[in-house]
């Protein structure tokens, strides 16, 4: 049998790091901790090969197409594939950082949006049959998407949303901001939410794709809330540990061959949320 392979995002600390560790004690495969800075990823692999974890590495920027293909290559070439990708890298502005909001919405959905679509653009053919991808959202996503205007919540909530209308929605929201507009265009005043937002409806989109286009290969996935973690994102005072954040992001990692569920939702506390 060939060796299975695991690939998070922006592991090198966080949420991401967690999973990683998670992956090595309960995944029987290869888990690969990536991440977009070089030296940032060897000190973290040091660290767990000290604790007795044997994860590998490869650089990943998800801002950088060259970056993302270049890993798409090695994976096929290297394994025939991928049987479990995370797209857990993301970023959020500090509440109390002054940088105009156009700017904060330019910045975060290039990353959180476009870089992960990006990466499913490219992972998504290399992921064998009976994968599991996992995008890790935010509940702030679904509480942004009821905070839009009754028309922006048909069209993010409709079964015939395109990948194609989605990502135009996400870069209308940028340039209304640039007009200071958005408000009147009926979006609400979180970038990062909206983000989450469309990595949410993106995950229902290709979900529905796969089902789709490759019904016999069983592939699982889905977007999820790993919760109010303590991390350098979300500081100090949240209540859940990186370990318990991962806990959900894991859970759909491993769904077990057989199942057929979840699919195509978004999963919070190992439960399918409303949407
Ligand atoms: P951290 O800021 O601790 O970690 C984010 C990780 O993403 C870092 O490894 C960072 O790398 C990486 N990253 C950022 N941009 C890129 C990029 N362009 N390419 C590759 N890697 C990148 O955040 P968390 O661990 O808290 O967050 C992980 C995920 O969980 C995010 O998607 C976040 O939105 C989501 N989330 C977090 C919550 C929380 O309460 N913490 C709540 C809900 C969702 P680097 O070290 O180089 O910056």
């Amino acid at each position: 049998m060939s060796t299975k392979v695991a690939v998070v995002t922006g592991s090198n600390k966080g949420i991401g790091l967690a999973i990683v560790k998670a992956l090595c004690q309960q995944f029987q495969g290869v888990v690969y901790l990536t991440s977009r800075d070089i030296g940032r990823g060897k000190e973290t692999m040091d660290t767990l090969v000290s604790e007795g974890l044997k994860p590998m590495f490869h650089q990943l920027d998800i801002n950088d197409l060259s970056s993302i293909t270049a890993a798409a290559k090695y994976f096929k070439e290297k394994y025939g594939g991928v049987d479990i990708l995370v797209n857990n890298a993301g970023i959020a502005f500090k509440g109390a950082d002054t940088t105009p909001f156009a700017i904060q919405a330019e910045v975060t959905l290039k990353t959180n949006f476009f870089a992960t679509r990006d990466m499913l653009t490219h992972f998504l053919p290399l992921i064998k049959p009976g994968g599991r991808v996992v995008n890790v959202s935010s509940f702030v996503g679904s509480r942004a998407l009821n905070q839009c205007s009754p028309a922006l919540q048909e069209r993010f909530r409709s079964e015939d949303l395109s990948e194609e209308e989605l990502a135009g929605l996400m870069e209308r929201f940028v340039k209304e901001t640039q007009k200071d507009e958005h408000k009147q265009g009926g979006w609400p005043e979180t970038a990062y939410g909206v983000s989450k937002t469309g990595v949410t409806a993106l995950s229902m989109i290709l979900a529905r794709r796969l089902s789709k286009e490759r019904p016999g290969d069983k592939i699982l996935l889905n977007a999820c809330c790993p919760g109010w973690v303590r991390t350098d994102m979300a500081g100090t005072k949240a209540p859940k540990s990186p370990e318990e954040g991962a806990e959900t992001p894991v859970y759909l990692a491993l769904l077990p061959p057989d199942a057929t569920q979840p699919h195509g939702r978004f999963v919070s506390d190992k439960e399918v949320q409303p949407w």
